[in-house]
Formats: structure tokens, sequence, C-alpha cells
């Protein structure tokens, strides 16, 4: 293939060589700062603070907790003389290629001191998080000053900024670690408080934030920059496509039995709508697959593998198949009157009904109901 990414007959690894060749972003796992046990986390954890506690997104909660909580909390951040205050955001827009923008605010007694923001090249909006958070520690740590607050609106990058260990952007870590470590080193009065404050919920130092990040998204950079996660990104996005075309093209790759509802198209490796409706029941979640993959202990199956047993349903004395069970037998509830899974399939709501089905008939598709 032209573009260098990898096709679908390719090995694990030649995607490990494409994500290798593609990404510009570096790692340094061996560095002095992530040496277990002496680690600026090891070391200085006493004097590192997170509050990532919150109401979920989204909750009535929140703006109360943003109100009671978090307000008097920032603004006592804001007065305080001795401290510095930092909030930091990223912004990925994705389109064209996933460009990233990073930016920072830093304030002292309610002033604001500098501000800054960078593109960051191709990336997650996680990369251009820990960016800013990195670049906002920079500034931060070379402040006389006893507190530094570092306020932003994603969870993960706050927690993984003074982590050196391996993840997305750890070279990041391992220069904040050390601008930390020598910060924190000068005076044993020294802390630092990390905020989580929620993004478009009237915070107006984010708000500022976040538009300094759109913009720094746009300034053009001297070479192409890409992160590892944008690279597994490609590669996530290239398999799917191939995935979906070889479900798509391809009878007998699903099987030529599978049944063909709109909710598998196209295949998805992130979340499976059959494990939202039955992933809490061991007993429902097999006769939904059997039902799909007609791979179920009805006559239909014994007609191909055990041809000397039954293969009638005992209530209609007909042959026992899938087609049976969902459109004619009399031993089932259903609401629906249809002459086969054809017409069943284009049903908008198949998926809901065939569930809807699996509910109301508890032993359908089980062996309960096998001809005998
Ligand atoms: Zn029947």
């Amino acid at each position: 293939m032209g573009t260098g990414m990898p096709d679908s007959e390719a090995s694990p690894l030649v995607a490990v060589d494409f994500a290798g060749r593609v990404c510009t972003e570096e790692f340094a796992p061996l560095h002095a700062e992530a040496r277990p046990g002496a680690r600026v986390l090891d070391v200085y954890g006493e004097r590192l603070t997170w509050h990532l506690e919150h109401p979920k997104k989204d909750s009535e909660e929140l703006p109360k907790w943003v109100e009671r909580t978090l307000m008097p909390r920032i603004l006592d951040a804001m007065q305080d003389r001795r401290a510095v205050v930092v909030f930091c955001d990223g912004s990925m827009y994705p389109k064209p290629k996933c460009r990233t923008g990073a930016a920072f605010r830093a304030y002292r007694n309610g002033r604001l001191l500098v501000k800054r923001g960078i593109a960051g090249g191709r990336g997650t909006s996680y990369d251009a998080e820990m960016m800013a958070g990195g670049m906002a520690l920079a500034f931060a740590t070379k402040q006389s000053c006893e507190t530094i607050h570092v306020i932003a609106d994603n969870e993960s990058a706050l927690k993984t900024l003074l982590d050196p260990g391996m993840h997305g952007q750890q070279l990041v870590s391992v220069v904040a670690c050390r601008n930390a470590r020598e910060w924190l080193t000068k005076d044993e009065r020294r802390r630092i408080v990390f905020h989580w404050c929620p993004s478009h919920e009237g915070v107006e130092w984010n708000e500022l934030v976040d538009e300094d990040a759109k913009h720094a998204a746009d300034i053009p950079l001297e070479r192409d920059e890409c992160s590892l996660a944008h690279a597994q990104h490609l590669l996530a996005v290239q398999l799917k496509a191939d995935w979906r075309d070889e479900y798509r093209g391809s009878r007998a790759y699903a099987g030529r039995n599978f049944l063909r509802l709109k909710a598998f198209d196209p295949p998805n490796h992130l979340s499976s709508p059959a494990l939202q409706a039955h992933g809490h029941s061991k007993t429902t979640m097999a006769r939904f697959c059997r039902a799909v993959l007609d791979h179920a202990p009805l006559g239909s199956f014994r007609q191909r593998f055990f041809a000397h047993e039954p293969t009638e349903c005992p209530e209609c004395g007909v042959l026992q198949d899938r087609a049976h069970v969902l459109f004619k037998c009399t031993r089932y509830r259903r609401w629906w009157e249809l002459r086969g899974e054809f017409e069943f399939l284009l049903r908008v709501s198949a998926y809901r009904e065939l569930n809807g089905f699996l509910t109301t008939n508890e032993s359908a598709f089980s062996f309960e109901d096998a001809p005998t």
C-alpha cells in the first residue's frame, strides 16, 4: 500500500513497525526520573496534592460543586500572594489531520503573569493536555513562590503529569518531574496542588485558556510531528476499515448464517452492543450468541451434525430452525408477523426486538427447547 499503512494480511509486527516509523514522539523509560523509589512521587509525595474528586460530568450536582467547592478553592489560590496559579488546556481538531494546540495562563495574586500557546502536531486531546501541563509547570517552577496550583480539565493528564512511567507523552512527564524536583528541593515549604476543573462550567480562566489552545492549534509547524497515540489511532482507523470491508464483502467471513443485524455494521472493536444488552447474564448472552450465529441446540443444527436425533419442534411438528423459532413457533410470544429473516433484518428496530424476544421467551435458543 502506498501510504505505508499495513494491510489486513500484515502481522502485528508490521503494525508496530508502522507506528514506530510514523511516530515522532520520543520516550525515555530508563531516565533517572523514572527510577522506582527515587521518583518525585516517592520523594516528595507528601508535598503533592491532587483534587480530582468531583460529581459526574453533566450531573445536576456539578454546577453546585463548582460554585461551592471548586470556585472558593480557586479564589483562595488566586488571592494567595505566595502562590502561582496555572490554568492549562489542550485542543485537538480532527480535521485536517488531528492537529493539536496546547496553552497555559499563569497568574499571581490575581494578575496575569504570562500566557503561552504552542502547536503540537498530530495527536490526541490527551497529548495536547499533557503538553499544556508540562509547559505550565516549566514556567511555574521558574518562579519564586511557595505553592503552584495546576488547574486543568483533563483528569488523566493531571494524574500522569508527574508519573515518569511508560505512557503517552512520557517525556513530557520526565521533564515535568525534573522541573518539579529542582523547584521542590530548594525550599521544603514548597508544594504543588493539582485541581480538576470542568470545561464550559463558567470558570472564566478555564474558558480563556481553552480559547488560547484552539488558536495555538493553528500555529504552523516546521516539521510534521506525530504522537504515538495518533499513530495507534491511524492503525485503528485502518483496521476498522479493513474489518468493515471484509464483513460487508465476504459472506463467509462472518459465517453464512450470521444474523446481519444493523447493530453489528460496521463491526466495532471498542464497544459491543450485545455486551451492553446481555453482559449481565451469562445465560442470556449465550442464547443471544447462539441465535445470532445460528449455533443453537435446534433441530436444524441436529440435522447437520446429528442426523439420527429428532429435529422437529415438539410443539408444531415441523423442522425447528432459527426462522421457525423467531417467526412461526406457537411456543413463543412475539409481536411481529413476518415471513422470514430477510424481512426481520429490514426492520429499523430488529436488534432491539431480538433482545426483547430473548428476554420474553426465556427458553428460546436454550437446550430446554431442543427437540426430544
Ligand atoms: Zn414450534
